[in-house]
């Protein structure tokens, strides 16, 4: 609904905003100046949040909660408490979700980059993901191979020209 850049000091939101959605969406955005990224919800971040919350916004307690993992845990606990059985995806695959889902925008970002979002996404630390994920940074430049050769072949095909490899099989068949 938001989105700040730190680089051009500006603050865009929707323009159909009005209310207290509007004042909530504003304050999410500004905790993130000069913390970089608009996509980091991270430990920085949730901390600016919890003041302002503290200081009379206590609305911004739902948002804050959708970062730091709480309501995931509350919505584990709800189903448990029904009897649903609560389908667990082991770490590995959950971080190899996570390299997949970044890929597809952000393929061209350098492992360290990558790194810090995954690190936050799973509230670790950087340092973390290399202990417990150490294989991630090998998946990472296989998908981000991966990511350009499809970006090269979206083009290709968006400019009505054959991919390479197609090109090269009617080579091979002339
Ligand atoms: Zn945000």
């Amino acid at each position: 609904m938001g989105v700040c850049s730190d680089e051009r000091r500006t603050i865009l939101l929707l323009s159909s905003l009005v209310g207290e959605d509007l004042r909530l969406t504003l304050l999410h955005e500004m905790c993130h100046i000069g913390i970089g990224g608009g996509y980091s919800h991270g430990p920085r971040f949730l901390k600016k949040m919890r003041r302002i919350a503290r200081l009379g916004e206590p609305k911004l307690l739902e948002d804050i909660e959708r970062y730091d993992g709480t309501s995931d845990a509350r919505r584990v606990a709800a189903l448990r408490a029904q009897g649903q059985p609560v389908h667990e995806i082991s770490f590995r695959q959950r971080i190899e979700s996570d390299l997949d889902a970044l890929s597809d925008e952000h393929y061209a970002r350098s492992w360290p980059t990558i790194r810090r979002v995954l690190a936050e996404q799973n509230r670790l630390a950087p340092s973390e993901i290399d202990r417990f994920a150490p294989w991630a940074k090998r998946e990472w430049r296989r998908l981000g191979a991966e990511g350009r050769s499809l970006a090269a072949a979206d083009k290709a095909f968006k400019e009505g020209r054959l991919p390479a490899g197609a090109k090269k099989l009617l080579r091979s068949l002339k």
